[in-house]
């Protein structure tokens, strides 16, 4: 394609360069003050990103998946315990109850949202369930009612897998803030991306946060005073000044992520893919925009072909990765799982994504409808 420039799937760098100012002076106050692990940076990021969820606390982590670890220890999950995972999610969901010696028991998704199917909950709970991890897949709020409603009945607690959903809301509040606790990544590519690793735990659960605050910090009661094993997943001084920074943007960058799902739905109405669903009652924050195709091998050739750069999330669900093999799940286990890893295709989301790119994209994706109605292939 001749004049093309091509679509990168994610512009961290065009992020960045509107807000440089500011991120180079939040980092160099770390640097001039040299608190490189946890410190005031990060204290004062844990204060605002509480206030923005509407929780009492948030606990700063390494990372998103030591988040979900932390959560999980502080509820007292451990060896011979179960936690429900949906079977389509990042492996982090169910690696961290692996971690803690638990055993990840999965269950489907709607074919709608690809969020945990609440339907499936009430089969899988067994005595050893200790928790239900929802996820808030691809930036839109699972079906908290119920799922909140059958483990309040079984007196099981629900943590939300908030890893991709920064900013999104289910039923007028904030994803993070609906579980007796959530867990947040700052991985760069996410809605609110450090400059590095980072994750946070949120709850309005005094006892729980400061579990997880110890936990994350070598199980210290006060300096070197260890009141129980923990582990070093601290939150370093340079990613909690960035996030404060990135923070006062994320209205506005998720504003534009769902102006551009809604220019993509507009004008990819009718065209062969089945595109992503907006449930009732929740604000979809389009971490990702995740089309479904029946032959999305050919259209992620075809557009790769015009530079247009998309995502697979994920193309094996958890059931079916030899990670998981020896949990003696089989192909048709999970049909709706099953069927977003071989349909879903992500397309180029992100807030600085231009009307030319995104013009771009709809051009393409309409291009290869055209060749598979006209049989031209
Ligand atoms: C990114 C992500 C995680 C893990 O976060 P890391 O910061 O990469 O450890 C967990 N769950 C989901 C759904 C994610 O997307």
């Amino acid at each position: 394609m001749e004049g093309s420039l091509g679509v990168p799937f994610v512009d961290l760098i065009g992020q960045h360069r509107a807000i440089r100012q500011e991120l180079d002076a939040a980092v160099r106050d770390v640097i001039e003050s040299a608190a490189f692990v946890l410190g005031p940076a990060v204290e004062e990021f844990e204060g605002d990103f509480a206030q923005y969820l509407g929780v009492d606390h948030v606990v700063g982590t390494s990372n998103g998946t030591t988040a979900l670890s932390l959560a999980l220890l502080a509820l007292g999950v451990g060896e011979g315990d179960e936690v429900i995972v949906p079977a389509q999610t990042f492996i982090a969901t169910a690696e961290a109850v692996v971690h803690v010696g638990a055993k990840p028991v999965f269950v489907d998704v709607l074919d709608t949202t690809a969020c945990m199917d609440p339907a499936a909950l009430p089969a899988a709970i067994t005595p050893r369930t200790r928790a239900i991890v929802p996820v808030h897949l691809f930036g839109q709020s699972a079906e908290m009612q119920p799922i909140l409603d059958i483990a309040r009945s079984r007196g099981i607690p629900v943590l939300e897998d908030a890893c991709q959903a920064h900013g999104a809301t289910y039923q007028g509040r904030r994803v993070g803030s609906l579980g007796i606790a959530s867990c947040f990544s700052f991985y760069p590519g996410k809605n609110l991306g450090a400059f590095g690793e980072g994750g946070a735990v949120a709850t309005s659960d005094s006892h729980l946060a400061a579990r997880v605050r110890r936990l994350r910090d070598h199980g210290q009661s006060e300096r070197y005073h260890h009141a129980e094993v923990g582990y070093n997943a601290r939150m370093e001084g340079i990613q909690g000044a960035v996030l404060g920074v990135k923070l006062r943007c994320l209205d506005r960058w998720n504003e534009s992520r769902r102006g551009h799902a809604a220019y993509y739905r507009e004008w990819l109405d009718g065209s062969s893919v089945r595109l992503p669903a907006e449930a009732p009652g929740r604000e979809h924050v389009y971490h990702l925009f995740v089309v479904r195709s029946g032959d999305r091998a050919e259209l992620r050739e075809h557009l790769t072909h015009q530079g247009i750069q998309t995502g697979l999330h994920y193309p094996v669900p958890l059931h079916l990765q030899p990670a998981f093999s020896s949990m003696g799940y089989r192909e048709g286990s999970f049909p709706a799982a099953e069927a977003w890893a071989r349909e879903g295709l992500s397309l180029p989301m992100f807030a600085e994504l231009s009307r030319v790119q995104l013009d771009e994209v709809i051009e393409g994706v309409k291009s290869h409808s055209l060749v598979t109605e006209t049989g031209a292939r």
